[in-house]
């Protein structure tokens, strides 16, 4: 059994912070499944997203080979028409979020 190698300290992002990251990485608003333009994200409260948690996943890097052990911690979105989930990694936007504060932050 691997250890898990990286256990990021969960901090609060916004659905602010989850907005301006998609928006910044060309991700499309449109539903991959049905083409509708809007989604909703799933918030904690009116400050946080939630997030959704799984202790341990492994890892592929592309080629067939295992990178590493490590939680995988998502943040959610739902197609406001067909309810499609689209699911985006917690840590690239918390990354992300820390390096790129908004203007009230
Ligand atoms: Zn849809």
């Amino acid at each position: 059994m691997k250890e898990i190698s990286e256990v990021p300290t969960l901090r609060e992002i916004s659905a602010d912070d989850v907005v301006r990251f998609l928006n910044e990485r060309g991700a499309s608003p449109a539903c991959t499944v049905c083409g509708h333009g809007y989604s909703s994200i799933h918030i904690r409260d009116n400050e946080s997203v939630s997030v959704l948690a799984n202790p341990s996943v492994t890892i592929s890097n592309g080629k067939g080979t295992i990178d590493l052990t490590r939680p995988s911690i998502t943040v959610a979105t739902e197609c406001d028409n067909c309810g499609h989930y689209r699911f985006f990694s917690y840590v690239k936007i918390l990354n992300w979020a820390d390096k790129n504060r908004g203007p009230h932050e």
